[in-house]
């Protein structure tokens, strides 16, 4: 469904940050690329969503080539860390702005805006604005926002990042419920190991800009393929 082929990264001209990527993910999977910082993750989601080109080598999105086409017709939802709410508009509005932009008409964006609010039980919360939400109801506003155009691949990068562990731990498990309800493809980006084992379906370990195994979270940890996914892997579990 989504396909790296030999891509490339450099931002200087001199230093690859991605080097000779190749990943296949299907359709309907969860894959977490994991990594420590600057390992190149955040690179190749940039990538997949069109804010950054690759500088060598081709990604393939749904059957075609998405090298030249621009970010807001790749059909791809998208989920940051801090969240990147519009702080003027209410949680309603915030929602209502990827249809806006996909021009789909009123009256259905308001039918699709009430049911992306309650997939993430946030019934009656239209009407706020992100400054009277908790920050775990702002991620959740973030994750509506992100699914209520329908997109067929989500990224999210350190969604989770900004959260202390409970709700952590609980968002962990809203968002692999709804991957698991709507059947979206989801690539997801963290440098947290434990994260990774309990939501993805396969793992890519990043270090220094090549994946060093690729394999689901239970062979991950029995069959590390070398010392340092071992190491990597080993951390904080
Ligand atoms: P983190 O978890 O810290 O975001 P990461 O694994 O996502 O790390 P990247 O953000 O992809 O790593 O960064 C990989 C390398 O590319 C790093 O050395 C970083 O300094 C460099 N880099 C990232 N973005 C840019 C940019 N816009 N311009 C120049 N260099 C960049």
């Amino acid at each position: 469904f989504v396909r790296f082929a030999n891509v490339q990264k450099s931002y200087d001209g001199e230093t690859l940050v991605v080097k000779n990527l190749n990943l296949a993910i299907a359709r309907r999977e969860f894959l977490t690329m994991l990594g420590p910082s600057g390992s190149g993750k955040t690179t190749c989601l940039m990538m997949l969503a069109g804010f950054e080109t690759a500088t060598q080598g081709e990604i393939v999105l749904d059957g075609r080539s998405i090298t030249n086409v621009p970010p807001h017709r790749r059909d791809i939802g998208m989920v940051f860390q801090n969240y990147a709410l519009f702080p003027h508009m209410t949680v309603a509005e915030n929602l209502a702005f990827p249809l806006q932009v996909r021009r789909v008409g009123k009256a259905e964006a308001e039918e699709r805006v009430k049911k992306a609010l309650s997939m993430v039980r946030l019934d009656g919360f239209g009407q706020r604005r992100p400054a009277q939400l908790s920050g775990g109801q702002q991620q959740r506003v973030a994750l509506a926002r992100a699914l209520v155009f329908e997109p067929k691949l989500v990224l999210m990068d350190e969604p989770l990042g900004a959260l202390d562990k409970q709700l952590r731990e609980s968002m962990q498990y809203e968002i692999k419920h709804l991957h698991e309800r709507l059947g979206v493809t989801v690539v997801y980006v963290t440098h947290d190991q434990g994260e990774a084992l309990t939501m993805s379906d396969r793992v890519a370990v990043f270090n220094d800009g090549v994946i060093q195994q690729l394999a689901p979270p239970d062979e991950l940890y029995e069959h590390p393929e070398n010392a340092f996914v071992a190491q990597f892997i080993g951390e904080n579990n």
